[in-house]
């Protein structure tokens, strides 16, 4: 998949060319009704590069020059305005003036490529064609009565959480609400986060979903400069999203800088108000011994903990297909 950074050049070359059209149009718009344009401004076009000339040799004749170019642009301007024109009518079209569309000042990302970014970065919440499709209505409960003795604990463990991450989905943006969902492995956790994430973006709200061992990448990608394109733009991204789906928390490569970072995420988005949802296959004991006191009193204090029960779905389902 192309990076980011790479779609939002693309998209900035595109307003760049329509920009360039535009000004094509607009110049034989002005030919039509004021033909002398041409010659006026190949005279400034020359007298232009007389000017270069005169700086560079120090020729002496600079104001000379540069007075001929005045009273060009005055005509110009006359001829624009006869014909009914603003002045600069036919000047380059920029949609930033800050980069004038090159993404970039002083060698510095400009605030409209970063902007563009981030657009690709939350893009449909970054979730796979697949999880796209899995939602509240699309939840098929009938899977977790397949669970052999443990059916029917399973499945109304099953239906609480369902009904719980419905009323989160609807509400998180104005209870500020978190989700630790942990469990073994294919019981359901990203369906039902996806469900989440799917009914959020119906909303109009913004969400990230990243992988645990994706997210942490980035980070440090971003801490310790190593060339990543979207590193610096996601780590922004991952505060300011609505809602923030962190998947599979425990695969990540551990060190003391993704634990920090870990802290921070949850922390910022807490002070901040922003809901996040995490999954993971461990168990909350794991996770104490894994991660700081700090992070796991923010998951007992601000945190609504679900566990999913069960066998692993995925094996269900395969099973039911071959049977059929
Ligand atoms: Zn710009």
């Amino acid at each position: 998949m192309e990076s980011a950074y790479v779609l939002a050049n693309r998209e900035l070359e595109e307003i760049r060319s329509k920009n360039r059209e535009l000004q094509s149009i607009r110049h034989a718009e002005v030919l039509l009704k004021a033909p002398r344009i041409t010659e006026v401004e190949g005279e400034l076009m020359k007298q232009g590069s007389r000017l270069l000339g005169s700086v560079f040799n120090k020729a002496g004749d600079f104001d000379d020059i540069k007075s001929k170019i005045q009273s060009l642009q005055k005509q110009k301007a006359k001829l624009l305005s006869d014909i009914g024109f603003p002045e600069d009518y036919l000047d380059d079209i920029y949609s930033c003036r800050a980069c004038r569309d090159t993404g970039f000042v002083e060698g510095r990302r400009c605030a409209c490529l970063k902007t563009l970014i981030s657009k690709h970065i939350g893009a449909n919440a970054n979730l796979t064609e697949s999880m796209r499709g899995q939602t509240f209505e699309s939840f098929d409960m009938s899977l977790f009565a397949n669970q052999g003795e443990e059916s029917a604990k399973t499945l109304k463990i099953m239906r609480i959480i369902c009904d719980k991450a419905l009323e989160f989905a609807e509400s998180f943006d104005k209870t500020g609400d978190n989700f630790l969902i942990m469990g073994n492995a294919g019981t359901g956790k990203t369906f039902i986060s996806s469900c989440i994430a799917n009914r959020a973006l119906e909303r109009g709200k913004t969400v990230y979903y990243q992988t645990a061992f994706r997210l942490f990448e980035f980070f440090e990608n971003a801490k310790f400069n190593k060339g990543d394109e979207d590193a610096a733009e996601t780590v922004k991204y991952v505060y300011d999203v609505d809602l923030l789906i962190i998947d599979d928390l425990g695969t990540e490569f551990q060190t003391q800088f993704t634990s920090a970072a870990l802290f921070d995420i949850i922390n910022l988005r807490i002070i901040s108000g922003k809901s996040t949802i995490i999954s993971s296959n461990l168990g909350f004991e794991e996770l104490s011994n894994l991660y700081s006191q700090r992070v796991v009193s923010r998951f007992m204090g601000d945190y609504k903990i679900f566990q999913t029960l069960g066998k692993d779905l995925r094996t269900i389902k395969r099973a039911a297909t071959k049977n059929q």
